[in-house]
């Protein structure tokens, strides 16, 4: 038995931004397993070309940008566009995690993790968008987090922009909905990668995560592979402003 048309995505033209390891790497995976052509990015090429590798498929290509820069977001896009495919898909993953008590958080880090956060979000969307709503179909999914809906203390900042980014996935559902662009995010819960090191390395934190998960562990970068996948899908047509959590049901209890 072949897997139901509607979730069909072979052929496909996906970017995945801050694929260089982590959430972003194992949703490329995902995608290129679909059958998707894949373009990685991050800053750092030669661990986009070392992540390039070890993906399947002939159709794995790398972009190095950094999503922060607004020039080198707009010839990113367009030597994306020209050098592989046109997008067809959009996934503003890359980010960042700054932890500090908010009376000591300083102006650069504040303006550090809002560009990382959701600026990144606004250019690469609005770029990609251009493009998509001319053409008039695209799915952009925006990696929001559990902590676009909860907080705790010393990730006040971190939890700002995650909550932004919820509003921004809305707002770009508005704007580019009638041009055939549906925009969704997902939320992931606490997942096991380099950004979450220190509260996986800390004992007592990791065991409350697993504690007050009703899924009993921490989250693994697959995890989320399945929920972007649907929401790239056709299945996925009428779906729109919308943030899916994948969170092991932790935003949903107390
Ligand atoms: P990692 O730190 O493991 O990976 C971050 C990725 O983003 C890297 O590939 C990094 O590459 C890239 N990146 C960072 N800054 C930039 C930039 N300015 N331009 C281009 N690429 C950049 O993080 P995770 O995989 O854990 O997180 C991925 C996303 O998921 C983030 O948005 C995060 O907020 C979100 N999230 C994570 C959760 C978790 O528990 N891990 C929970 C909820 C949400 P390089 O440094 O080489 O540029």
């Amino acid at each position: 038995m072949t897997a139901h048309p509607l979730f069909d995505i072979c052929g496909r033209t996906a970017l995945v931004t801050g694929s260089s390891r982590g959430i972003g790497l194992a949703l490329a995976r995902g995608l290129a397993e679909a059958g998707c052509t894949v373009v990685l990015n991050g800053r750092d090429g030669d661990a986009l070309a070392k992540a390039a590798a070890a993906l399947p498929g002939e159709q794995v290509h790398t972009a190095a940008f950094d999503v922060t820069d607004s020039a080198a977001v707009a010839a990113g896009i367009a030597d994306v566009e020209e050098r592989v495919a046109p997008l067809d898909i959009l996934v503003n993953n890359a980010g960042m995690q700054l932890r500090a008590p908010l009376t000591e958080f300083t102006d650069t880090d504040w303006h550090r993790i809002l560009d990382t956060n959701l600026t990144s979000a606004f250019l690469v969307g609005r770029e990609a968008a251009r493009r998509m709503t001319g053409r008039g179909h695209g799915k952009i999914i925006n990696i929001c987090s559990l902590q676009s809906e909860v907080v705790r203390p010393g990730i006040a900042p971190y939890a700002a922009t995650k909550g932004a980014l919820k509003m921004l996935t809305k707002g770009m559902c508005a704007d580019w909905g009638p041009y055939g662009v549906q925009v969704n995010g997902l939320g992931p819960g606490y997942i096991d990668t380099e950004l979450t090191r220190p509260l996986v390395e800390d004992e007592e934190f990791s065991a409350w995560v697993r504690r007050r998960t009703p899924a009993g562990r921490w989250g693994r970068t697959e995890d989320l592979v399945g929920g972007v996948l649907f929401l790239a899908s056709p299945a996925a047509d009428f779906v729109s402003g919308q943030v899916l959590y994948v969170d092991g049901g932790m935003t949903s209890v107390l």
